[in-house]
């Protein structure tokens, strides 16, 4: 049996692996429902620099040691990395993330692409690996 590929999270904050249990994936909810509430109005009649300031930003999946991350006091949805150590881990969470009705307004897709393609800043394989 063909032991299971280990995936690495980088912290955002000091750029090193986090290791299970020393961090976690974390996507800021109020961001979230700021980035809604905009989509609920998405067409300004003028864009002004104001309007361009104030559009909210997708909202953004970091990824933190415990001892790195913010006390901002948010409300944030944690991931703690051991649910994203392996492919099958990682699409677990990734189905149960889903079920979640503000997860698509998340770019998770681009933590998923980041994974898969060696070249994730926040979730990565540590290399390619080819068939040989
Ligand atoms: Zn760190």
């Amino acid at each position: 049996m063909a032991a299971l590929e280990l995936l690495v999270v980088f912290c955002d904050a000091c750029r090193k692996p986090i290791g299970d249990g020393d961090g976690f994936l974390y996507v800021d909810l109020a961001q979230v429902r700021a980035y809604r509430a905009g989509e609920a109005f998405p067409a300004a009649p003028v864009l002004s620099i104001e309007s361009l300031m104030g559009r909210p930003v997708r909202p953004t999946w970091h990824a933190h040691h415990t001892a790195c991350a913010p006390d901002n006091g948010g409300d944030a949805y944690d991931v703690p990395v051991a649910q994203v150590r392996t492919w099958p881990r990682l699409a677990t969470t990734t189905a149960r993330l889903m079920s979640k009705n503000w997860f698509s307004f998340t770019d998770w897709d681009a933590v998923l692409e980041g994974a898969a393609s060696a070249g994730g800043s926040r979730v990565s394989r540590t290399a390619l690996r080819e068939a040989s």
